[in-house]
C-alpha cells in the first residue's frame, strides 16, 4: 500500500519535470498555474481560481566574468535578478574586495571609485536558517552601496553554504537616485579564490560581461483553492508557485506547494468540515518583487479580518523544529494545545514571536496574526537559487514529515476556540 504523504513527493515531480522552472511570465509560469489548478482539485478543495497579480519581469542572458589573478581565469558567475547589464563589449575593471557592507561603507570613495567591488560576506551553515537574513541584505542592498562609492560593477560571494562551483542568483534592490550598477554572485569557491587571491596582494582585474535586462511589468496569478469551513473565518496556508530558472525549483518553493497542497487534501481527507476555512495560496512572484503576496493583501479589503492566522511555508523540504506564535500570546490555551500535538513530532515551542513568510508578509499591516513552523534549513541554503535546486536534492521522508506537521498546524488554528490577536 501507498504511503499517504508520498502522493506529496509524486505531485513534486511532476511540478518540477512537467512544468520545471517557473519564472513570472514565461511559458513555465503559465504552466505553473494551471498545474497548480489541477492539484487542488485532485486534492479535493473547493472554490479553485486564480487572481491575477502584477509581476516583476527581468531576462538573464548571457553571463561571464574572467579575472586576472594575474592569470586569466574564467569564474563560475550568475547574474543577480533584476540587475541592469554591462556593455556590450564587457566591463572591464579593477577590483577591490570587502568583507563586509559596513567596510564597503567605511571605506574612502578614492579606494572604490571606476573599480568592480566584491563583497566577500561569508554566509554561516545554520539550522535556523538565520544567516540569509544577513546574506540576503548583503546581496539586495550590495550593488547600490557600492554604486555609491562610485563603483562600476558588483559581485557577491554566493549567498550560500555549499563548496560547489554552483552560484546562487536572488534579486537584488536598486535604490533609487542611485547609479545602477551591473551586478553578480559569484560560485563560492571561486569568490574565496579571488579572496585569497587579493589578500596576497596581487592587484586583481576582471572583464565583465551580463546580458540581462529588466522588462516591463507583467501580470502573472496567485492560484487559491479552499477546504470550506462551517463559520466565515479563514486560515491562510501559503507558499510560492514562482521559482528562479537556474534549476527546477525543487526545493524553492516547490516543496512548500506541495506541502501546503497535501496538508489540505490530507484534513479534507478525514471528511471532517473544519470550523474556519482552511485557504491554500500559492503566490506568484515572490522571488522578485513580491507581486503575488501583495496583489493579495491589497484586494482582501473586508476579509482581511477574516483571517483568523496565515502560515507559510518557504524553507524547503526541512523538517519543522520549532513553532512560533505572535508575542506575548506563548502562554495561551491555543499556543499549549498546539505545542502538545506538535511535540510528538519533535516540534518545540520557540521563545521567538512568529514573523511570517515572505508571500504573507503584506497582511501583517491588515492585522492578521502569523503562526511559524520553523523548518530545519541546515541544507536548504547549499541549493537555494542556484541549478542544484532540484528534486533529486528532496528527501521524501523529510517533505512527509513536514507535510505532515503543517496539517497538523493549519487544523488545529482552524478548530481552535479561540483565535490569536495580531501583535
Ligand atoms: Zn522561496
Amino acid at each position: 500500500m501507498r504511503r499517504e504523504g508520498a502522493r506529496g513527493y509524486e505531485l513534486l515531480q511532476s511540478l518540477c519535470d512537467d512544468v520545471g522552472p517557473r519564472f513570472p511570465c514565461t511559458a513555465g509560469d503559465v504552466a505553473a498555474i494551471a498545474w497548480a489548478k489541477e492539484a487542488l482539485s485532485r486534492a479535493g478543495l473547493s472554490n479553485v481560481r486564480s487572481e491575477a497579480a502584477p509581476a516583476t519581469l527581468w531576462e538573464r542572458g548571457h553571463e561571464s566574468c574572467t579575472v586576472y589573478l594575474p592569470r586569466a581565469q574564467p569564474l563560475s558567475l550568475t547574474s543577480l535578478g533584476g540587475s541592469v547589464a554591462t556593455p556590450d563589449a564587457g566591463l572591464s575593471a579593477d577590483i577591490v574586495a570587502f568583507d563586509s557592507l559596513d567596510a564597503l561603507d567605511a571605506a574612502p570613495v578614492a579606494e572604490v571609485e571606476g573599480r568592480i567591488v566584491y563583497l566577500h560576506h561569508v554566509m554561516p551553515k545554520l539550522r535556523d536558517g538565520t544567516g540569509y537574513n544577513a546574506g540576503s541584505v548583503a546581496r539586495t542592498a550590495g550593488p547600490s552601496r557600492a554604486a555609491r562609492k562610485g563603483a562600476v560593477g558588483f559581485l557577491v560571494r554566493s549567498i550560500g553554504t555549499e563548496t560547489v562551483r554552483s552560484p546562487h542568483t536572488g534579486a537584488l534592490f536598486y535604490e533609487p537616485g542611485v547609479a545602477q550598477i551591473p551586478a553578480a554572485a559569484l560560485a563560492i569557491p571561486d569568490g574565496d579564490q579571488l579572496r585569497r587571491q587579493l589578500a596576497r596582494g596581487h592587484r586583481v582585474r576582471a572583464e565583465l560581461k551580463l546580458g540581462c535586462r529588466p522588462l516591463p511589468v507583467g501580470t502573472s496569478a496567485n492560484v487559491l483553492a479552499e477546504l470550506p469551513g462551517t463559520s466565515e473565518e479563514i486560515v491562510l496556508l501559503g507558499a510560492h508557485l514562482d521559482s528562479w530558472e537556474l534549476g527546477t525549483g525543487a526545493l524553492d518553493d516547490g516543496a512548500g506547494c506541495v506541502i501546503a497542497i497535501e496538508a489540505a487534501r490530507l484534513l479534507g481527507a478525514l471528511g471532517l468540515k473544519p470550523k474556519r476555512t482552511i485557504r491554500v495560496g500559492l503566490f506568484a512572484n515572490e522571488e522578485l518583487g513580491i507581486g503575488g503576496g501583495l496583489a493579495y493583501a491589497a484586494t482582501r479589503n473586508d476579509e482581511a479580518k477574516l483571517h483568523a492566522a496565515a502560515i507559510e511555508a518557504d524553507q524547503g523540504d526541512g523538517r519543522p523544529w520549532s513553532l512560533r506564535v505572535p508575542l506575548g500570546q506563548r502562554e495561551s490555551e491555543l499556543s499549549k494545545r498546539l505545542h502538545s500535538a506538535l511535540e510528538g513530532l519533535e516540534i518545540g515551542l520557540d521563545e521567538g514571536q512568529s514573523r511570517g513568510g515572505v508571500d504573507i508578509s503584506p497582511l501583517k499591516q491588515l492585522g492578521v496574526p502569523f503562526v511559524d513552523l520553523r523548518q530545519d534549513a541546515t541544507r536548504y541554503f547549499d541549493f537555494h537559487h542556484t541549478a542544484n535546486d532540484v528534486i533529486d536534492n528532496v528527501s521524501r521522508e523529510d517533505l512527509v514529515h513536514a507535510t505532515v506537521a503543517f496539517a497538523v498546524t493549519v487544523w488545529i488554528l482552524a478548530n481552535a476556540d479561540e483565535r490569536y490577536s495580531a501583535p
